[in-house]
């Protein structure tokens, strides 16, 4: 059964990792896909992938820090498939990484700018596009970091991944009555580019693993199934959550 015959997804962050994975999924269960991230070249080989596996989908490379990158995502959802119906929201960067009296401001603004006003600008211009649908689900990439545990020289981005746990609650209150469903996703360690930029030192890697149940990072492909979940029917009652997918952080 095709989980998402027929929806149109934007997928941002599908360069790489937990959205590449996602894109691939996504379009093996019959979703039509604008996928987003700034690396072009990428992005082209992920659509041509999608292509040659029987399903559909366009990208447009740009920076979600942008406003105008936010809109002309959801509009060529609309140009080329006409309307939206899911928004995972996923791009992120770790940001500046050590003792927060060493991080300068700026360092600190791209972090917030990146990962969180990125998914205020996302569901700015999504939400008008789901709600001529009638409705929809939208989807932020929080982390388990900045919910479940502190990491030193992180501050950043555990303050950003937090903000989408307000903000995914938020919205799901003012969204619900029109039929919207907004969740986030809280992954574990998880083996990307990222994640390994994280765990970047065999004992790094072994405390990051430690920490969790499973005693190992996730792969991306194992996100992507929850975050397929999130997207589809199988959630229809499901909204102002945080899905925890992270190995059992104890
Ligand atoms: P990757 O590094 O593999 O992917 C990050 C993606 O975000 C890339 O596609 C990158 O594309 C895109 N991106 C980063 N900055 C921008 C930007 N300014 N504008 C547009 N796109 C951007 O990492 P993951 O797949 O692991 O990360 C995906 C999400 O999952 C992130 O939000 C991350 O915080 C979250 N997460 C990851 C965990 C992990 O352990 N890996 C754990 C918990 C959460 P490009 O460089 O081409 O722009």
């Amino acid at each position: 059964m095709s989980v998402l015959l027929n929806k149109v997804a934007i997928i941002t962050g599908a360069s790489s990792g937990i959205g590449h994975a996602s894109a691939q999924l996504f379009a093996a269960q019959g979703a039509r896909l604008v996928v987003g991230a700034r690396r072009q070249a990428e992005l082209d080989r992920l659509v041509a992938q999608i292509g040659q596996a029987g399903g559909e989908a366009v990208a447009l490379a740009g920076d979600v820090q942008d406003e105008a990158y936010a809109q002309a995502l959801v509009e060529l959802a609309t140009e080329r498939f006409g309307g939206l119906d899911v928004a995972f929201n996923n791009a992120g960067s770790l940001g500046p990484m050590g003792p927060t009296p060493e991080v300068a401001l700026a360092a600190w603004n791209e972090a917030l700018s990146t990962n969180l006003s990125s998914a205020f600008l996302g569901a700015k211009y999504q939400i008008p596009a789901m709600l001529k649908r009638g409705g929809g689900s939208l989807i932020f990439t929080s982390s388990f970091v900045g919910y479940s545990v502190g990491f030193p020289g992180l501050a950043a981005y555990a303050a950003s991944k937090a903000g989408l746990i307000g903000l995914t609650q938020a919205l799901a209150a003012e969204l619900g009555p029109k039929g919207i469903r907004v969740n986030a996703l809280l992954p574990g360690g998880t083996d990307t580019p990222m994640g390994r930029a994280f765990a970047n030192t065999p004992e790094s890697l072994a405390y990051i693993q430690n920490l969790y149940a499973l005693k190992r990072l996730a792969r991306a492909e194992e996100i992507a199934q929850s975050a397929l979940y999130l997207a589809g029917a199988a959630s229809s009652f499901t909204t102002g959550s945080a899905l925890f997918v992270d190995g059992g952080v104890s």
